[in-house]
């Protein structure tokens, strides 16, 4: 039987670091010499070749231009490799491993996003585990196919469906958490699939890699003293084209009329409103409450219980295909990878 062939693609953050034993400072170190720094990854079942972004990212500069770098090195190498491992910085792997999910459509092989709170180099580094597993993962295989068909996150033990994700801590090892979606797989003693939660793709279809993405958007969070006047600037914007609303609770937010009037003309300019909660678990239900009616007679679209993070990016892609306000609606509130449930 031949080894699966996993191409890790190293877009930079702390995971990648190693510090200089004279001077303490970190520095990313060049990724072709990863096997010599990690010995270990040699005795994984699998054939493991490297690339890397010319420059190095911090994650907090990644941007759509780098999202499309990565899909474009998925798409070019996808025939000749079973899985992908993406090294990313942890600050914004949520967003990455969301984008990167709507932009490589119908696929049917591992994506697995992984990165560390401590440099790989640093002597209690969590950096060897995330890795190591998610090779493991990125290798696993049945009948010759790759047992994983979607973008996942690996962090401290868990998988996780990587469009599901938020990052939570910025110090702890388990940095990931997935409120709204079970674990993927555990790693343990043993590596325990949870079959019955991973995507099940057509195989039968080709992968289709969507390049375009729209950034004519902006995320507002609503709190209580929000004023008419900031909110009407922003609505104002030139171009913009899509809000993300993060609302109280199950997607609740102020009766006041100047509020509702505002989103209503919003809306009636052709610019998309798309209703998230605040919370990290749950989900809006517009209606439930007498402060959301109104919402949904004015034609805001449900996030469900989306995460933020899939929202912006599901957003900025969907713009991009040139739906009826209609259309985006129902495709919006649709589940295309696995990103909200389907209720
Ligand atoms: N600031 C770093 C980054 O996101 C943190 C990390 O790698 O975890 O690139």
């Amino acid at each position: 039987m031949n080894k699966p062939n996993i191409l890790l693609i190293y877009t930079g953050g702390t995971i990648g670091m190693i510090k200089d034993p004279e001077t303490g400072v970190l520095r990313s170190f060049e990724f072709d010499n990863l096997l010599v720094k990690i010995p270990e990854l040699k005795l994984l079942d699998c054939i493991i070749e490297t690339t890397s972004f010319d420059e190095r990212l911090d994650s907090s500069n990644m941007n759509p231009k780098y999202w499309i770098q990565i899909a474009e090195i998925i798409e070019k190498n996808y025939p000749s490799f079973d899985g992908f491992v993406v090294l990313h910085g942890s600050d914004t792997m949520s967003y990455s491993a969301s984008a990167l999910s709507f932009m490589l459509e119908d696929l049917a092989k591992p994506v697995i996003f992984t990165g560390s709170q401590l440099p790989i180099g640093d002597l209690r580094t969590d950096a060897k585990e995330n890795l190591i597993t998610s090779i493991q993962i990125a290798s696993l295989q049945k009948d010759n196919k790759p047992i994983i068909k979607e973008v996942g996150l690996y962090f401290e033990y868990k998988l996780y469906r990587g469009n599901r994700t938020t990052k939570i801590n910025a110090e702890h090892f388990e940095a990931f958490t997935s409120l709204n979606y079970p674990d993927l797989a555990e790693s343990g003693v043993h590596l325990k699939i949870n079959y019955p939660y991973l995507l099940k793709p057509d195989t039968t279809k080709n992968l289709v890699v969507h390049k375009e993405l729209d950034t004519n958007i902006v995320l507002v969070k609503l709190f209580p003293g929000i004023s008419k006047s900031l909110l009407q600037n922003i609505f104002s914007t030139q171009n913009l084209k899509g809000v993300i609303l993060e609302t109280y609770g199950a997607g609740n937010c102020t009766t006041e009329d100047w509020f509702i009037t505002l989103l209503k003309e919003t809306i009636i300019k052709g610019i998309h409103i798309i209703n998230v909660t605040q919370c990290s678990g749950g989900s809006v239900t517009m209606g439930e409450y007498e402060t959301s009616i109104q919402l949904k007679k004015i034609g805001v679209i449900s996030g469900k219980d989306i995460t933020t993070e899939a929202a912006v990016t599901k957003l900025m892609y969907l713009l991009c295909k040139n739906y009826s306000s209609k259309d985006f609606k129902t495709v919006f509130e649709t589940a295309l990878r696995g990103e909200m449930s389907q209720n």
